[in-house]
């Protein structure tokens, strides 16, 4: 290869990872002056009520996003493997414990 612009696998590739990424119009996540940090998993010395903190509050951001239903449909494309953090109301999965949701945790504002 002689680094041209126009390697057909390579954009094959590229299209087939981008058809994955969700069109989430309006995704509340994005908002200025939204913290995307609020998303995070937890980070290696976070207190673990600082974590929940910060997710109650990812998880109430999700709950008012009008791209929910679009992201959620995404995150279910992961069922064995999901994203870490909050994502689509979710909070990250605890290993033995179901994952909760906006509409189920009851610590959701
Ligand atoms: S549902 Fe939550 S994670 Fe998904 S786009 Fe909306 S705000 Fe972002």
């Amino acid at each position: 290869m002689t680094g041209g612009s126009a390697d057909p696998a390579w954009l094959t590739l590229l299209e087939r990872i981008l058809d994955r990424v969700p069109k989430l119009d309006g995704a509340a996540c994005a908002r200025p002056g939204v913290d995307p940090r609020l998303f995070d998993p937890a980070g290696p010395n976070e207190p673990p009520a600082a974590v929940a903190a910060r997710h109650t509050a990812a998880q109430s951001i999700c709950a008012g996003c009008p791209a929910l239903d679009d992201c959620a449909a995404w995150l279910d494309t992961f069922p064995k493997r999901p994203p870490r953090g909050v994502v689509a109301g979710r909070r990250p999965r605890i290993a033995g414990r179901p994952a909760t949701d906006a509409t189920t945790d009851r610590t959701a504002a």
